[in-house]
């Protein structure tokens, strides 16, 4: 025992480190180099934004509007970090850090929000709802059948009708907010869910989507290939594909158009 800590005894302190000093009053809309500016946004909650070349070249961060509190300080450095990084040329070595910051900045926030009492970012769970049943077709027949025909039933994945309205379909890797598990989401634009819409149609684009898993993107020469040669083979092994590729480039284009009208398809 020293004797700080018997003097700390002494004035009834049970800790022996001394008081923390009241922390200076630190702005939430800059970094403490005062070279990166923060925007809160009331609609993000587990993802932060960067735009580069606001002030001299440097980023502006956009954060979800509850991290404007003072305790969220520290994280609000690493953001700052973050996206300094983030808009710089993507090597290697940049990735490397930018993955390192964005992984530290989360697990800060997780503990700041555990501090307070609050529940954890990932019990929240951003989970969009997984609807397959749409007005006229069921993406889960459909999954169902393509994955039989196809892939031997080996593909795992669960399938929705997407909700963006850009009219895209894509497939992404998501976490079960449950059971934590990763899995597959396929996400077909709701432009096929349409009277117009044959079977055949939908069922190409699922198979599409489909393949993204069974062939994950390759890097080339630093580039990434999506479509690659090989992709684009097994894609023409659809039996409708001609069909399906007509019926995607005549006719869901003018879905999509109607669905930015709200108009009933
Ligand atoms: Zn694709």
């Amino acid at each position: 025992m020293n004797l700080f800590g018997m003097q700390l005894d002494l004035f009834g302190n049970n800790s022996d480190a001394p008081a923390e000093p009241a922390k200076p009053n630190v702005p939430s809309s800059v970094s403490r180099n005062g070279l990166v500016h923060f925007k809160y946004n009331t609609q993000l909650k587990k993802s932060i934004r960067c735009k580069g070349g606001v002030m001299f070249g440097h980023p502006e961060v956009i954060l979800p509007a509850y991290m404007k509190d003072a305790e969220f300080a520290e994280a609000r450095e690493l953001a700052a970090e973050w996206a300094e990084h983030a808009v710089r040329k993507k090597t290697a070595k940049n990735k490397a850090a930018i993955k390192d910051l964005v992984s530290r900045f989360w697990t800060l926030v997780e503990q700041i929000l555990a501090d307070r009492g609050e529940e954890s970012l990932s019990s929240k769970g951003r989970l969009p709802p997984i609807k397959p049943q749409g007005k006229y077709h069921n993406l889960n027949d459909v999954l169902a059948a393509i994955n039989s025909t196809y892939f031997e039933d080996k593909l795992t994945c669960r399938i929705t009708w997407s909700n963006r309205v850009g009219g895209l379909s894509f497939h992404s890797v998501r976490k079960d907010p449950v059971t934590g598990e990763e899995f597959h989401l396929i996400s077909i634009s709701k432009g096929y869910d349409a009277a117009n819409c044959p079977e055949y149609a939908v069922a190409g684009v699922v198979y599409h989507e489909c393949l993204h898993i069974a062939i994950p993107v390759e890097v080339k020469n630093g580039r990434r290939v999506v479509h690659g040669r090989n992709f684009r083979a097994r894609e023409r092994q659809y039996i409708y594909y001609d069909e399906w590729i007509k019926w995607h480039n005549q006719v869901l284009p003018l879905n999509i158009r109607k669905m930015r009208r709200h108009a009933e398809l």
